[in-house]
């Protein structure tokens, strides 16, 4: 592994003054090993931007790494995105999550896409009206969306959201480094060069495993869930099988191309300090390449 890979963690807003305490020491152990930035992510509904925001100036007060908010088009208009983007430029974001956002169960409803529809309406109205001030990363689905009509509809689409002016690229969840390769290929062919960076979940549960699997239509290798199921009650145990297996994925991910990584870490250090060190990260030079 080189200085050249990219790494990030994730993070969501803490609701609780708990989980708001909790959040200051797990950024804390998470920035000395000097990420290139913590993402933010910002909730359906539009309920939480304002959560986004407040959680991003904690972050950087807290430990200086550079921080990149996520906007949705759930719940925006051109007039509340224009306002985000002014109060992030002032806070001196660089970069920033461009997404669609997860359609609330009652997506017929106010809060589901209004003006616009498409992370790739976003990321063309980011570009039309503020140039190259922000930095910008779109997701990708190496096992495809799961609402999407068929695979090469939704790379078709992804191709064209690239096109609107991505910097970089972050990845559902998965397990199987095949399908990230398949979909590496499918992007070589198509002249898509920028960065896409795998999203890595450590496994820290069975249920909450397989309930994310299922909720972004990520495959959850059958065997790897027949092990996790018998090893429920046996909480270490699981936690050093799955660790076991999602090294062994960001090994032969970063050891074949994949330009970093980035972690879901669900808010915890723990998981993701884990598998850093499991992978020998520990003192990587990072900092921004791109
Ligand atoms: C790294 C990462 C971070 C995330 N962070 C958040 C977050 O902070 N908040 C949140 O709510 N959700 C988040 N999500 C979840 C994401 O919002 C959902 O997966 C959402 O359903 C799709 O978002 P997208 O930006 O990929 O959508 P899009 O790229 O807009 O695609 C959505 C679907 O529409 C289809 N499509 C795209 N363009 C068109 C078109 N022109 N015509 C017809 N169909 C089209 C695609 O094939 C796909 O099925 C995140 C996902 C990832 C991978």
């Amino acid at each position: 592994m080189s200085s050249k890979h990219r790494f990030s963690f994730e993070l969501f807003p803490p609701r609780t003054p708990e989980g708001i305490a909790k959040l200051q020491s797990v950024t804390g152990q998470l920035a000395a090993v000097r990420p290139d930035f913590f993402s933010i992510t910002h909730g359906a509904g539009g309920s939480d931007q304002e959560g986004t925001y407040e959680t991003l100036l904690t972050v950087v007060e807290h430990t200086g790494v550079e921080v990149a908010p996520h906007m949705t088009c759930v719940g925006s208009t051109r007039a509340t995105i224009a306002a985000h983007l002014d109060r992030y430029r002032e806070a001196g974001v660089k970069r920033i999550v461009v997404l669609r956002g997860d359609l609330p169960a009652t997506a017929l409803s106010s809060a589901a896409p209004a003006e616009f529809h498409y992370a790739s309406d976003l990321v063309s109205f980011i570009r039309e009206t503020r140039g190259d001030a922000f930095k910008i990363e779109v997701a990708a689905y190496p096992e495809m969306h799961p609402q999407a009509v068929s695979p090469s509809a939704d790379f078709e689409y992804f191709r064209r959201k690239v096109e609107a002016g991505a910097d970089a690229v972050l990845t559902q969840l998965f397990y199987n480094a095949d399908a990230y390769f398949d979909f590496m290929e499918r992007c070589d062919k198509a002249g898509i060069r920028i960065p896409i960076v795998p999203g890595i979940m450590p496994i820290a549960g069975f249920s909450n495993i397989v309930r994310f699997c299922a909720g972004c239509g990520a495959d959850l290798p059958r065997w790897v869930r027949l092990r996790l199921e018998e090893l429920e009650n046996d909480r270490p145990a699981l936690v050093d099988f799955g660790l076991s297996v999602v090294t062994r994925l960001c090994e032969t991910l970063l050891h074949n191309g994949a330009p970093g990584l980035h972690f879901y870490t669900i808010n915890q250090a723990g998981p993701t300090l884990r598998l850093w060190n499991n992978l020998g990260l520990k003192g990587e030079e990072t900092g921004s390449r791109e």
